[in-house]
């Protein structure tokens, strides 16, 4: 029904200001569509509409339906126009956008800015960032709006190189990106570790006057964080006038992942007094700065807090996560099991991921076992979780049990992620895989690693040779462990750093307990700060130890 004091336009039948509306009910949206169907739409506005209903409603293909059964049968007495496909492109499939694509320029409408913009966000939303850069290519007369949905579509393709060329670009040309494409910008630098790109942005965003945008700021604090510069994280997070949730969310999750779990509580706790209330993101935060800084305690007060209700909300699977985490870490591992036995949410793959590897820490057969096989039945058969518990039957000399995962492991049937480390130095990237052999500078690097190795060695260190699951004897099981990428890393690092520098290593996956072993030695016998990322956390070494307290 129409209210009394609703302005119809003219050109608007009563049936399309209804379809205007999101809140139309689906059923009453059919009924009018078939009113519409039934007496033959009047002109092309009432059939863009009708896709326009459907496709607000979730409803794409009956949207497809009207175009190809009442625009284009209709021979070319309609031409669709701009809109028509803007309407259609919402919801629709890859397939379905290749289709319209096609249509757009059959009707010649190709160097409609709204239209090319919407292209070039599809395509990059689904990944395919050289579809969007084709249409983005072909576009005659580029304007802010191209390239900003273009760098978001670089950055969210995780494209660094070409996001940086089309930002400069942008600024040579006095576009100025918007805080979406900025932060999607930080976001890719921070993936990439890269501090002195965040520095680049941050010195931009303040003579661009973003700094007041807390969406920005923000975005900025965390990326200083990802690159393991928490000095400028806090410096960043002091001199914003204004803080929102997200901004407090942000910093007490880079202490925590810094392993700073006193500095994250008192942040919290200053948090609440300022009057800031707390959300579920904040206590995740919160539990892991109490897991990884080793602060049991408070941590179980908190999430018995969270349990009563404290705040407004109750215990999800992250948080159940980092609390299993906590007990896990503080050897109490029976109480981490019953945790885990009565969630009030269903445990992930995290939570058993989780409690195996504490029991594998702490060398507890059974609750290892329980562990490992509720992942089996969910059908998560990373290589990962077998390692961690062939590592600890090797420890209790079960080595039929060892042999048993080795073969399981040598039929390929688990699903092995291939490890790598990366360094910048001087502003370039260098990537390792394991036992790299492509680096321009390979042979001096692997002269490195051997010196290292037997200087090491001379210095107390012990090879961990049960990380190695290969069927060698214990010489190759020590040149196995020499190949692995963070030692390759560190080493390029070592000849290409001077002392003053500290060795920064990203991994993408969990650092091995020898590599973290090797790495406290490095720092002490070279005297060089090493600070190293991993899908965990960051690990700070220096002078023979490491801020994880070694766990992690
Ligand atoms: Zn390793
Ligand atoms: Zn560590």
């Amino acid at each position: 029904m129409l209210l009394a004091n609703q302005v119809i336009p003219q050109r608007q039948g009563p049936h399309c200001s209804l379809l205007n509306s999101s809140a139309i009910q689906p059923k009453r949206l059919d009924q009018l569509c078939g009113q519409l169907i039934k007496k033959g739409c009047a002109n092309l506005f009432d059939w863009n509409n009708t896709i326009k209903a459907y496709t607000i409603t979730h409803k794409p293909h009956e949207g497809l339906l009207v175009y190809t059964k009442h625009i284009l049968s209709n021979g070319l007495t309609l031409r669709p126009n701009a809109f028509t496909f803007l309407f259609l492109l919402r919801g629709c499939n890859l397939d379905e956008v290749r289709a319209i694509h096609a249509h757009v320029f059959k009707f010649g409408l190709q160097g409609h800015q709204l239209l090319e913009s919407s292209l070039i966000n599809f395509y990059a939303n689904a990944g395919l960032a050289d579809d969007a850069w084709s249409v983005f290519d072909g576009v005659a007369e580029k304007d802010l709006v191209h390239f900003t949905s273009m760098l978001n579509g670089f950055a969210r393709n995780g494209r660094l190189d070409e996001s940086l060329v089309l930002f400069r670009e942008m600024l040579s040309l006095d576009f100025c990106p918007d805080s979406v494409a900025i932060v999607a910008l930080l976001r890719l630098v921070a993936q990439f570790g890269a501090h002195h790109l965040g520095r680049a942005l941050h010195s931009w965003a303040i003579k661009a006057q973003m700094m007041e945008n807390l969406f920005v700021t923000t975005s900025i604090l965390d990326t200083y964080a990802k690159c393991g510069d928490l000095e400028d994280a806090c410096q960043v997070f002091g001199e914003m006038r204004v803080k929102d949730l997200s901004a407090w969310n942000a910093l007490i999750a880079a202490l925590a992942v810094h392993g700073r779990g006193e500095e994250a509580i008192q942040l919290f706790q200053r948090m609440v007094k300022e009057g800031e209330k707390p959300d579920q993101a904040t206590l995740v935060s919160l539990l892991s700065a109490c897991s990884h800084g080793g602060i049991v305690q408070k941590g179980e007060t908190y999430f018995r807090g969270l349990l009563k209700g404290d705040f407004g909300f109750m215990p999800n699977v992250k948080h159940y996560g980092c609390m299993i985490d906590l007990l896990g870490r503080a050897g109490r591992l029976e109480d981490a099991c019953e945790l885990v036995e009565t969630m009030l949410v269903d445990a992930d793959e995290i939570v058993y991921a989780t409690l195996l590897s504490a029991a594998c820490t702490h060398g507890n057969v059974h609750i290892a076992e329980f562990a490992a096989s509720r992942l089996l039945k969910m059908g998560a058969n990373n290589a990962a979780y077998q390692v961690s518990l062939s590592n600890m039957y090797a420890a209790k000399g079960r080595w039929e049990k060892v042999s048993e995962i080795r073969s399981r492991m040598r039929d390929g049937r688990l699903k092995k992620m291939v490890g790598w480390s990366s360094i910048r130095i001087n502003h370039q990237v260098h990537k390792f895989a394991m036992g790299e052999g492509l680096h321009p500078r390979s042979k001096e690097i692997h002269a490195m690693v051997e010196e290292m190795m037997a200087t090491l060695k001379m210095s107390g260190y012990v090879p961990n040779t049960s990380v190695v699951l290969l069927d060698l004897d214990d010489k190759g099981k020590e040149q196995d462990l020499s190949r692995h990428s963070e030692k390759i890393a560190v080493a390029f690092g070592l000849i290409s750093t001077s002392k003053s520098h500290a060795i920064k290593i990203m991994k993408n996956l969990r650092i091995c307990i020898d590599c973290h072993t090797a790495m406290k030695f490095i720092s002490l016998v070279y005297g060089r700060r090493i600070v190293i990322r991993d899908n965990k956390r960051f690990h700070h070494f220096e002078e023979g130890r490491c801020s994880c307290k070694d766990y992690w």
